[in-house]
């Protein structure tokens, strides 16, 4: 261990599994659970919302048939911004703050990998100062939850994750039984996420130094930010991006069908999609105001804002999903009218909670029109009720061999 507390654990080998993002489960002495604990498997959202908020998403509140449940929704960020933060660094410093005032004895987090900056590597961290290096965003999954046997054999009983959605399910899915005393979830956002190698095409494509990039974001207001290591700062329209010469299985089928975009298990969301240019906190219950009280003035608040209107972004991305005959969502259309789309969008485009609804409702049409192409037999399991009410405006409902089974009658991938 070093000064700053970050170790990375050896960890065991990942079992095969078929739809799988290696959250770790494989990798531990629990490997057998996969089946009960995979989002990609048979998830059962309402159950464990429950579990974990005390009731299931209501579909007459605001937004949680989107979000999932929330106490409250805030734009928020910190002050001053941390270096090397995605963001603000909200979520790291929620987690220097647990360990400060010791409500934790561990966090369990990804670090940049030595060799490679991009690549996630999960560490424990037991000391506030070792979190400044877990800064920023990776692209890439990595097994989160391998570290939590290393974590109880050094005799860790109180724990904070911060992990995005797929890790989180399988962490929930599987909490009563881990026995830990206490359990902060910080959760981010996630989508359209890819392996880090995968990852490194397209930075190629987008400098001819890709050695060189050292942030990439994509905003709220339709354009990646790439920051590069001497200083340079360079946005791109999201319209302008080289999608097409990306191969067609760029995104792997459980980031292109995956069901849980706002991480609707953590006790906080942190996220930037509903801030429109600041950041986005959804808190969903006790532990995650708890979570939002340690950081006091640090955190500026505001309420999110929301303009525009979804429905024909939605419509239009779903044709091209459709038509892209199970690769990427190709738009065709020149290059001057990409320049006037690309400057239009930000303007009367959605924006603020319609924005963060928008890409939810583009991610509930995507996963049904590829999971119907490319693994038929699990619609009727992956897809949960809320997934198709989203899509349902859409056009796109259960069919019959999609119905849920039958109370009584076993279900299984
Ligand atoms: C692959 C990916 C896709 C995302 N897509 C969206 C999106 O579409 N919309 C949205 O609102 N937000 C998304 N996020 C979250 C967003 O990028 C920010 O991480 C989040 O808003 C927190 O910002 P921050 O400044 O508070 O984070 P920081 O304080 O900089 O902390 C970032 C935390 O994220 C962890 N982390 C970084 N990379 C990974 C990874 N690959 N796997 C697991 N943990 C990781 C770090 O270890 C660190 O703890 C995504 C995150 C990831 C990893
Ligand atoms: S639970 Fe985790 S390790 Fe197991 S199949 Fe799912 S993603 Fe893979
Ligand atoms: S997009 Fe979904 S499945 Fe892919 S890494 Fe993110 S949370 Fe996991």
């Amino acid at each position: 261990m070093i000064e700053t507390g970050v170790t990375a654990p050896v960890l065991g080998a990942a079992a095969p599994r078929d739809l799988c993002t290696d959250c770790g489960v494989s990798r531990t002495a629990f490997a057998k659970a996969c089946g009960k604990a995979c989002q990609f498997i048979h998830p059962r959202y309402p159950e464990l919302e429950t579990r974990v908020h005390g009731r299931p998403r209501d579909a007459a509140q605001p937004d949680e048939i989107h979000f999932g449940p929330f106490r409250r929704m805030v734009r928020a960020s910190l002050t001053p911004p941390r270096p090397d933060a995605q963001w603000t660094g909200i979520t790291t410093r929620l987690a220097e703050r647990l360990l400060e005032t010791g409500a934790v004895d561990a966090v369990l987090t990804m670090a940049p990998d030595p060799d490679d900056r991009w690549r996630p590597m999960p560490v424990l961290v037991t000391k506030a100062e070792g979190m400044a290096a877990c800064r920023g965003m990776r692209m890439g999954y990595a097994p989160l939850l391998a570290l939590l046997e290393p974590a109880r054999a050094m005799g860790y009983r109180r724990l904070a994750i911060i992990g995005i959605p797929c890790q989180v399910y399988a962490l929930r899915a599987l909490e009563a039984e881990l026995g830990f005393e206490r359990l902060y979830v910080i959760g981010t956002p996630c989508s359209d996420n890819t392996t880090t190698e995968r990852f490194h095409q397209f930075l190629a494509l987008l400098s001819d130094q890709p050695e060189t990039i050292t942030y990439l974001e994509f905003r709220a207001d339709y354009h990646v930010e790439l920051r590069f290591s001497d200083g340079r700062v360079k946005t791109i329209p999201f319209l302008k991006l080289p999608i097409s010469q990306l191969p067609p299985d760029f995104f792997p089928l459980t980031c292109r069908t995956c069901v849980d975009y706002t991480n609707v298990l953590a006790d906080i969301t942190v996220g930037y999609m509903g801030g429109q240019g600041e950041q986005w906190l959804i808190v969903r219950n006790e532990r995650g105001e708890e979570l939002v009280a340690l950081l006091g003035d640090e955190l500026r608040t505001s309420e999110p804002g929301s303009a525009g209107k979804r429905q024909g972004a939605v419509k239009g991305f779903l044709v091209n999903v459709q038509r892209a005959a199970g690769g990427l969502p190709l738009r065709r259309m020149p290059n001057w009218a990409r320049t006037i789309v690309g400057w239009l969008m930000p303007r009367i485009g959605p924006r603020g909670l319609e924005f963060a609804r928008t890409r939810v409702d583009m991610k509930a049409v995507e996963s049904i029109v590829h999971l119907r192409r490319e693994k038929p037999r699990r619609v009727r399991t992956m897809v949960p009720d809320h997934v198709w009410a989203l899509a349902a405006p859409y056009g796109l409902s259960r069919e019959p061999g999609e119905m849920p089974a039958l109370p009584g009658k076993p279900e299984g991938p």
